[in-house]
């Protein structure tokens, strides 16, 4: 079950629906597959005998397994299925004296292409979501490779592809990684990072995981920043981008990004206040750059993901995850 709106099943999925292509032809695909709102839903437990509430209940406890409502259908469409090919784009700084251990940096180059049309736009940008992700990579990259003295490991920056198709891209690499994932340090995601100003405090997600939490909260006292928890996974937003591949595979992860602590709030607001209002922007067609973006604390976060993975690139650590974790055993031992 979603949080999220069903304008967002909508958007997401006006276009084609992309899937990994298999070698046995997909024939293990279930025949049909989709979305129903939370109403339909309810409607084909009833109609089932299956108590709705008690069930959506029963499937945020753990050891919940799926189950068939023994309901039969004949459902009939028409779809068009086509092969196609999409690319994960890679660059890599070779690291100096330890050359195969890497840090890598993802953000996916995917938006939602063109769809269902909004006031006439059908075009969907994802200037936030996540061309300024991808901007980031590059800033980095630039950043990077004109040190005076290149970093000891080696450091790749991976835009994927798919990602806005269940984390597609993602999944690619990690069943077909170019570089060993049990030598490869971290993964830090860059999803998402709007205009906003400059903060005093860095918003800490999937916090208590793993020991890339002391990363980003000395990363963050460089830049002044306090280091706010947030863990509240409720929309689910742990799963829904590409660090959870890489999580799934024992890779540990960075998510971080500015909060709303804003050093100067009388101009943030002021800001929101001029630009923002009553726009909700993703993901719109609306999603689009704009000469009035304030990068400043967007910047400042890019800094701390490039001090991050500046230091784990030098100081030949690998981040472990803590006990308890699900995904640590997942990581080959180090
Ligand atoms: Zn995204």
């Amino acid at each position: 079950m979603k949080s999220y709106g069903w304008d967002v099943v909508q958007n997401s999925h006006s276009s084609a629906c992309l899937t990994l292509y298999s070698e046995e032809g997909n024939k293990k695909l279930i025949p049909y597959q989709g979305w129903v709102t939370g109403e339909a839903a309810k409607k084909l437990f009833d109609a089932a005998g299956v108590p709705f509430d008690a069930s959506m209940a029963a499937t945020k406890k753990k050891g919940f397994k799926s189950f068939p409502l023994k309901l039969k259908t004949s459902i009939a469409s028409t779809n068009e299925i086509e092969f196609g090919e999409s690319a994960n784009v890679v660059g890599m700084i070779p690291g100096v004296t330890l050359k195969d251990e890497y840090i890598i940096y993802s953000a996916h180059w995917d938006h939602l292409g063109i769809g269902q049309a909004v006031a006439g736009d059908s075009i969907y940008n994802g200037a936030y979501d996540n061309a300024t992700g991808i901007a980031a990579l590059a800033l980095m990259g630039r950043r990077f490779a004109s040190l005076p003295e290149q970093p000891k490991r080696s450091i790749l920056f991976l835009a994927l592809t798919a990602e806005e198709s269940n984390l597609l891209g993602s999944q690619y690499y990690v069943e077909n990684p170019l570089v060993s994932l049990e030598k490869t340090a971290v993964c830090l995601n860059l999803d998402c990072y709007a205009d906003y100003m400059r903060t005093g405090d860095v918003v800490l997600s999937a916090a208590g995981q793993s020991e890339t939490d002391n990363y980003v909260i000395e990363a963050a006292a460089t830049q002044g920043g306090t280091v706010v928890i947030n863990n509240d996974n409720s929309t689910g937003w742990y799963y829904r981008s590409d660090h959870y591949n890489f999580a799934k595979m024992g890779v540990p992860i960075v998510i971080a990004k500015g909060g709303n602590k804003y050093l100067d709030p009388e101009a943030a607001q002021a800001y929101y206040e001029k630009y923002h209002k009553g726009i909700s922007n993703y993901p719109q067609p609306s999603d689009e750059y704009h000469e009035w973006w304030n990068l400043s604390g967007t910047l400042e976060d890019i800094y701390l993901f490039y001090g991050i993975g500046l230091r784990l690139a030098n100081d030949g650590y690998f981040p472990k995850w803590y006990d308890g974790v699900e995904f640590k055993k997942l990581r080959v031992k180090k």
